[in-house]
């Protein structure tokens, strides 16, 4: 039977949760699963794969794509070419992928959110889910595939018996980057992702003498100020308050947004909050195709009304 070998996303001893979309996404391509990871304690569910080879090194080894060649190489060696190998859409996952479709001159789609096994056919989406590309790969052999976290996990079961158990013993370790360590990310006494109500607050704010108003009237509606990425990048608010791509996505019972236009960016990382209403003056902003509720008027006056009726 032909094979996808799983590369395994691990973290500082977690075996991470998305580890089950590319182990579904297997199940739909209906092969042979062979997990490739450190060989370290990680807690998981090992019978829901075929085979696993674990190579004697450190977690952090596989966060160089250098390495993880390297100990690709060996298990094609060993056991002939995977028609897949697949990795998690993260960060390195998508490096690594990258990297070796380069050096191994292999085809690769990134950010995999679909399969239609009929048509053999790979979606990925774009501009916040707005339109879907189809991929396939015009050539014979292995393809490499990163998958999007929550795209695959429904399909994940267990095997009938227990996974065979390997393991590589001789990895070597690239001298050309080495891994330093983990920077935590600053803590702030305020985590923006549990909060129920968001006031989020954009450049239309116009400068960051507002924040302060804008912080009373979050205190009023009790709710917990955050940005669009120009307010951050401005430095008005901290970067652990940012929504969107390269911030925090978001899910709040109620997401107010105030001068936000609506980039894609943004709406990524708010756009399943339970109601979301928009103010701004522009009644063409992207903002309203998204809000269940629309105010187009002046923020400022919003903003001062609002704290009136609520300060009593
Ligand atoms: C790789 C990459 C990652 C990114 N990541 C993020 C991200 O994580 N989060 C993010 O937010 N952006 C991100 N961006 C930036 C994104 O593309 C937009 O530039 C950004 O979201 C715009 O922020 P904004 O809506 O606050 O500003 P603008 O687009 O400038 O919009 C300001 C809005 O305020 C309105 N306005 C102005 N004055 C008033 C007023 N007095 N009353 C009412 N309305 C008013 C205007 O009509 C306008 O719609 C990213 C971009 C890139 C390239």
């Amino acid at each position: 039977m032909s094979y996808a070998l799983i590369i395994a996303e691990v973290r500082r001893g977690v075996f991470e949760e998305r580890n089950l979309d590319t182990l579904g996404i297997c199940a739909l391509l209906g092969k042979e699963t062979v997990l490739l990871m450190p060989d370290k304690p990680y807690t998981f569910n090992e019978n829901m794969y075929d085979t696993i080879i674990k190579a004697k090194t450190e977690e952090e080894v596989f966060l160089n794509p250098l390495n993880i060649a390297g100990i690709i190489e060996q298990v094609i060696s060993a056991r002939g070419k995977p028609d897949f190998i697949i990795l998690t859409h993260s960060s390195s996952g998508s490096e690594s992928a990258v990297y070796m479709a380069g050096l191994f001159s292999l085809p690769v789609v990134t950010d995999v959110s679909g399969y239609d096994k009929e048509r053999n056919i790979f979606f990925k989406s774009y501009y916040s889910d707005k339109i879907f590309g189809e991929f396939k790969s015009s050539q014979e052999g292995t393809c490499i595939l990163t998958v999007r976290s929550g795209s695959f996990k429904e399909f994940v079961g267990e095997k009938a018996s227990a996974p065979k158990v390997e393991f590589i013993e001789n990895v070597s370790v690239s001298e050309a980057r080495t891994f330093v360590e983990y920077v935590e990310e600053e803590k702030t006494d305020i985590d923006i992702t549990k909060a129920e109500f968001l006031l989020s607050v954009g450049r239309g704010i116009g400068n960051k003498d507002e924040i302060p108003d804008y912080e009373a009237l979050a205190g009023l509606l009790k709710a917990v100020l955050s940005g669009s990425r120009p307010v951050i990048d401005k430095l008005w608010l901290p970067k652990a308050r940012q929504v969107g791509t390269s911030g925090k996505t978001v899910k709040p019972k109620v997401y107010l947004a105030m001068g936000i236009s609506g980039a894609f960016q943004h709406i990524a990382g708010m756009k399943d909050s339970d109601c979301i209403i928009a103010v701004n003056k522009d009644a063409e902003a992207p903002i309203f195709q998204y809000a269940h509720f629309g105010i187009v008027a002046d923020i400022h006056k919003v903003r001062d009304k609002l704290k009136n009726i609520l300060a009593g």
